[in-house]
């Protein structure tokens, strides 16, 4: 009788256990199959990448972006409120059209930069002039008056147009470091040529623009085929526009020899006054500990010489789905799920260090917070950003996931503070546990990351989609986890450049009113 009593309590035990487990892997399983089977990312990525466009903060784009979150988030029955943390500068961007005029008739590649003054409706049409190479600076405020009327080009003829890698498979050895040696002189010669006029590649372009040139040309060459960095311009009234590494090439060897090459430039761009900027805020509340947050993170932001596809437009739909798949199959959350998609990340972790200094008391609840910010491949690396027992919590959540996912994720524990790079670094300076989800290049940092080629085409679906199924995890497992996450710091290791014991980094303010 007492033995079988113990072996009915025994199996009623082991049933409920059954049961649990059951429980919570339905979930996971759910999440899984809603991610493959129901997936929205190409329909997201369709919607923020081909309709709304690039993202520069100030411009009506990424108004328009914020708008189309919340809207989507709306459609799912999420919560979501554009939050104002800061004005900036307001611009957009119209169309760029360059000619090649003279000798003969072409069409250039290339684009005005971002804030760049536009032209009259009509254009400018004018000779180019290179920048001197002068032995002081005195000579070169001699030789400043040669470039009224012209479009100043500022920046080196590179010597290829074809990638490294494309030399390594192709080339002899010989002539692949004698390419090598040749470009690092020109380079060092053309920082020469920039320091011998008194002037930084920052300051020279106000410089030129005052003593009467009608624009500015550059090349701000990616060391990729067809790729180019896209920045901004520095100037007050005439357009800055970077050329396609062989467009500028040609224009460079014309002008050298004395083809004298007449360009025509329509830059049409509008300035807006000061606009507001704004974080999107998404919230599933949390029902046990709704003053406890998860917190789902990517910049919304982009450079706008694209479409700011894997910058940062795969993190941004990747936190959309993983919150739709919450949503669906996790409605009634543990602890409170926000989905932060920031402003302004690009000029400083302005729209995440804006959030952290508003909301100490979300800091303050902050279970975990997951970023994602480097392109479009799988996760493969996981840092416990410093934190002494994030092995604990993000060991144990990440058994749950399942190993087609993990396998490929290296962890490294307690790993060190970042202290900037994207927005997890706003929280991890609070103190708070926030953590990078850090996936596999894909020649990010070559051809899409603030380039001409970051668009659609560039994302890589089964992996986007495989980040989002681990957030929708690690988002589940932090908010039912019984436990608050610990926030102790580890002693942190001796830096080696200066050997002095690394500290913490601190929080820094946003800038709440840019380029004004
Ligand atoms: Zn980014």
């Amino acid at each position: 009788m007492k033995s079988t009593l113990k072996i009915i309590l025994s199996l009623l035990l082991l049933s409920s256990n059954i049961g649990l487990a059951q429980k919570s892997d339905d979930i996971v399983n759910q999440i899984v199959a809603e991610a493959n089977g129901n997936s929205q990312l190409e329909i997201l990525a369709h919607e923020l990448m081909d309709i709304v466009g690039p993202r520069l903060v100030g411009t009506p784009q990424m108004k328009a972006a914020n708008d189309w979150a919340i809207a989507t988030y709306r459609k799912w029955g999420i919560e979501a409120i554009n939050e104002e943390w800061g004005t900036w500068r307001g611009w957009e961007r119209g169309i760029t059209h360059i000619d090649l005029v003279s000798p003969r008739v072409t069409t250039l590649q290339g684009m005005q930069l971002a804030w760049s003054p536009g032209t009259k409706k009509k254009g400018v049409t004018a000779e180019m002039i290179i920048l001197p190479l002068v032995q002081y600076s005195i000579a070169f405020k001699n030789w400043l008056s040669n470039v009224k009327g012209k479009f100043v080009m500022v920046s080196m003829k590179q010597p290829t147009g074809r990638p490294d890698n494309n030399w390594e498979e192709f080339a002899t050895e010989d002539s692949f470091e004698k390419m090598k040696k040749e470009r690092e002189e020109q380079i060092h010669s053309w920082r020469q040529r920039i320091r011998n006029t008194g002037y930084s590649s920052r300051t020279i372009n106000k410089v030129l623009e005052n003593a009467g040139a009608v624009g500015i040309v550059q090349s701000r060459w990616s060391n990729g085929f067809g790729v180019n960095k896209i920045f901004s311009a520095n100037t007050d009234k005439i357009p800055v526009i970077d050329l396609s590494l062989e467009d500028y090439g040609m224009l460079y060897r014309m002008t050298e020899n004395g083809a004298q090459p007449k360009i025509k430039v329509i830059a049409e761009s509008k300035e807006l006054g000061v606009v507001p900027t704004f974080n999107t805020i998404a919230t599933i509340p949390g029902n046990e500990l709704p003053n406890e947050y998860i917190i789902l993170s990517a910049h919304f932001d982009s450079w706008d010489g694209a479409t700011g596809a894997t910058d940062n437009g795969t993190g941004t739909i990747t936190m959309m789905e993983a919150a739709r798949i919450l949503k669906k199959v996790y409605p009634n959350p543990k602890r409170t799920i926000i989905v932060g998609h920031w402003g302004s990340e690009e000029q400083g972790l302005n729209g995440s260090r804006a959030f952290v200094e508003d909301h100490p008391e979300i800091v303050e609840g902050l279970q975990a917070a997951f970023n994602q910010d480097n392109g479009t491949g799988r996760v493969v690396n996981l840092s416990g950003q410093g934190f002494l027992h994030a092995y604990d919590y993000l060991g144990r959540w990440l058994e749950s996931v399942p190993e087609s996912i993990t396998d490929h994720i290296k962890t490294n524990f307690p790993g060190t503070p970042g202290g900037g790079g994207s927005d997890y670094a706003s929280f991890v300076a609070a103190g708070a546990p926030a953590f990078s989800l850090s996936s596999l290049s894909w020649s990010y940092w070559n051809y899409t990351w603030h380039t001409n080629l970051d668009t659609y085409d560039k994302i890589v679906f089964d992996y986007v989609r495989n980040n989002a199924i681990l957030t929708a995890i690690l988002a589940y497992k932090a908010s039912e986890d019984p436990e608050k996450t610990s926030r102790v710091k580890s002693v942190l290791p001796l830096d080696k450049r200066t050997g002095e014991q690394r500290t913490w980094p601190n929080p820094r303010s946003p800038n709440r009113k840019g380029g004004q």
